[in-house]
């Protein structure tokens, strides 16, 4: 699924991803955990194809493609789904009718036909209904004055909506509520198949209390420097960091 080989990224020329090895298998939840400035959003924007970082070296292939090459936009198409610390409000534009463009513009990228208003109204009722989600938000402009559960709530309907491969969800380490954190462990519970994966990228261990990853990473200072499986998001809970910075020499 997606397959990152000694990434090295830059901002400003200072570096800040210091050789990134990751590998995903279709139908596995890998988290990604790490202290505050370990690199954890630079990894998530770079997957999103922001501009600002500079991948000085190695390769990303998603599906066997090379996603550097892909511009950001190619990047949604083909399948991966970024879910973003600070949701963008859109004026004006209902959720209906963006959803309505973006699946249909996803369905163009494989070569099918638009889908028809009532085949568009089905998938709506469905997945509303799986995410939970009230009528009320989705005509409303998209995120415009959601609270933060309601941000999230949208977030996680635009992704059953688009049944990504791979979704990257780059959580916030303050302000998730208890409520706003079950919404996104259910989101991805109830999305999970054998055929997709998901990267939970997250401070905190409570998040993980609900979603239950295959595989944990430890980011720090831009290197991954632990993986383990679901107990080493235990053992970060009960110890925090502090370890691992000894551990690393620092
Ligand atoms: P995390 O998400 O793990 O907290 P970040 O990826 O946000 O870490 O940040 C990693 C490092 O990169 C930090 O030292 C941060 O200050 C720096 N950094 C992140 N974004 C920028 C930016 N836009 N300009 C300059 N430095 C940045
Ligand atoms: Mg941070
Ligand atoms: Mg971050």
């Amino acid at each position: 699924m997606l397959s990152i080989k000694n990434l090295h990224v830059s901002i400003d020329g200072k570096e800040i991803l210091k050789g990134i090895n990751l590998e995903i298998k279709p139908g596995e939840v890998h988290a990604i955990m790490g202290p505050n400035g370990a690199g954890k959003s630079t990894l998530a924007s770079v997957l999103a194809g922001r501009d600002l970082y500079e991948v000085t070296e190695g390769e990303i292939t998603f599906q066997g493609k090379n996603l550097l090459d892909m511009a950001p936009e190619d990047r949604a198409k083909e399948g991966i789904f970024l879910g973003f610390q600070y949701p963008i409000e859109i004026p004006g534009v209902s959720t209906v009718n963006f959803m309505k463009t973006a699946v249909n513009e996803h369905r163009k990228h494989k070569g099918l036909d638009p889908l028809t208003a009532s085949d568009f109204l089905k998938l709506m009722r469905d997945k509303k209904a799986l995410v939970e989600i009230d009528s009320k938000l989705t005509n409303r402009s998209v995120n415009e004055g959601f609270s933060g559960g309601e941000k999230k709530k949208n977030e996680i309907f635009q992704m059953a909506m688009l049944e990504p491969k791979l979704a990257v969800l780059d959580e916030t380490d303050s302000g998730l509520d208890i409520d706003a954190l079950r919404i996104v462990a259910n989101g991805v519970n109830k999305l999970k198949t054998a055929e997709n994966s998901t990267i939970v990228i997250t401070h905190y261990q409570r998040l993980l209390d609900y979603i239950i990853p295959d595989v944990v990473h430890v980011l720090f200072d831009g290197r991954i420097v632990k993986t383990a499986g679901k107990e080493l998001a235990l053992e970060l809970e009960e110890k925090g960091y502090d370890w691992i910075k000894e551990e690393n020499g620092k």
